[in-house]
């Protein structure tokens, strides 16, 4: 049974911060779930009315809340547009701790996040063990992609076409790297994330590359913990708390300037999320939180906006490269000219743009999971203006994005390559 008296606080909080909505409905025009659906429910201000009566609708028909919360891509792009500066990401995060709170979670969520993903250790070994054996299961399914799709396994993961787990992960190749300060006179402690260290590990290699080339300093602890945001977006504040401690405690003492990763949805969490959600930790918690919260930074400002690097001209001809703008790196970090910068100091490519190179490829980390068909149609829409753009690669800031646009582009044996724009960057050095 939940704890009563935590649970009326939470919903007082919540109240509080809803007030600014004025109900204007300017979130319908930007939000990628209510184009396709057109429904009130599914767009923030119908999300908002329902939060207000939250406590009311969750004796009603808790089941019916958390679907219709849970329809949500939390890619921030209401956010980004209410006049009133609503803080809509985190009272969507709130709400959905609260119903979790007062539901209690699932078993298998229970299993994936506090046991699998909140354990470091077996999450690793798992993964490592399971990228030995995915041929078994697994077929190509197109090759410049380098996608698979399932043998077996289609009636639990569908038609998905996805990126294989990458035969060496970061941590089982470095372990933990620790590299003094060079030519620069910077330290990054460099966080992978859980995609780029086990999956699209080029991206990461890249970063290491990008560091070496301009004698940035590195430090990589082998023991990370996932950054907390796919447990923070499922409701779940003890496998999320447990990630952030997990972290806390390592870097806590480190030596270093910058966090670092390859990836929007990790820095944003760490930037601005692990204060956002500190409230009820210790003080001397919340002000390590506050320290390391300062430092992280995207791959692609650090790049550009430290390290000074910037094209002097954009280079005309070679293979087109479109980019898209991923919501956490966009909307949440506001980083949208660097990695731009970053492809065009590849005098191989050329930088076009596609239409709507903003709008969300609609993967939102889990949403994925449990709404593929609608995660599919706004990928479908993405993938009809990466093809329009007539661009041989399509680039991005976010993994997450990467495992979307593959699978769209895929499914349509599309030719067009998708890379991490570090990796484009890389290639110059
Ligand atoms: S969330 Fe913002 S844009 Fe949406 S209805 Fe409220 S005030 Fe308007
Ligand atoms: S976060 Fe994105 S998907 Fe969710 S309501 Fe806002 S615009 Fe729609």
């Amino acid at each position: 049974m939940a704890d009563l008296n935590k649970l009326a606080k939470m919903l007082q909080e919540l109240d509080d911060m809803m007030v600014a909505c004025m109900k204007c409905g300017m979130c319908q025009a930007v939000c990628p779930v209510f184009t396709e659906t057109m429904k009130e429910a599914d767009v923030t201000r119908g999300k908002i009315a329902l939060l207000e009566n939250l406590a009311h609708e969750m004796i009603r028909d808790a089941d019916g809340v958390q679907e219709r919360l849970n329809r949500c891509l939390l890619c921030g792009s209401c956010a980004a547009n209410c006049p009133s500066g609503v803080k809509v990401m985190d009272i969507f995060l709130r709400g959905r701790t609260i119903v979790n709170t007062y539901m209690g979670l699932s078993p298998v969520k229970k299993a994936i996040l506090r046991g699998m993903v909140g354990n470091p250790k077996l999450f690793n070994m798992l993964l490592d063990v399971g990228s030995k054996f995915q041929g078994i299961f697994t077929s190509q399914a197109n090759e410049l992609l380098g996608s698979s799709c399932s043998k077996f396994l289609s009636p639990i993961i569908g038609d998905r076409h996805f990126s294989p787990l990458a035969k060496q992960s970061l941590h089982s190749k470095y372990g933990t790297i620790d590299i003094p300060t060079g030519k620069s006179g910077i330290r990054v402690l460099f966080f992978p994330g859980c995609v780029a260290d086990k999956m699209y590990t080029k991206a990461g290699e890249a970063c290491l590359k990008v560091f070496r080339h301009h004698g940035v300093g590195v430090w990589m602890p082998a023991a990370q913990a996932c950054c907390g945001i796919p447990a923070l977006s499922a409701g779940d504040r003890v496998a999320y708390d447990k990630m952030v401690k997990f972290n806390v405690n390592i870097f806590a003492d480190g030596d270093y300037d910058y966090i670092v990763a390859p990836c929007g949805s990790c820095i944003s969490t760490i930037h601005e999320l692990w204060p956002q959600f500190a409230g009820e930790y210790p003080e001397d918690l919340r002000n390590k939180i506050d320290r390391i919260a300062a430092k992280a930074m995207d791959i692609n400002k650090f790049v550009v906006d430290v390290l000074g690097v910037k094209p002097a001209e954009a280079p005309k001809g070679g293979t087109k490269v479109t980019f898209h703008d991923s919501c956490h790196l966009k909307k949440s970090l506001g980083v949208a000219t660097q990695p731009r910068d970053l492809i065009r100091m590849n005098p191989n490519y050329e930088l076009v743009e596609m239409n709507e190179a903003d709008r969300c490829c609609g993967c939102g980390g889990t949403f994925n999971l449990y709404h593929y068909d609608l995660s599919k149609k706004i990928g479908e829409r993405k993938r009809e203006n990466i093809v329009a753009s007539e661009a041989k690669i399509v680039s991005t800031g976010c993994p997450a994005c990467m495992m979307q646009m593959t699978d769209m582009l895929s499914q349509h044996n599309d030719s067009v390559a998708v890379k991490h724009s570090i990796e484009i960057y890389a290639e110059t050095l």
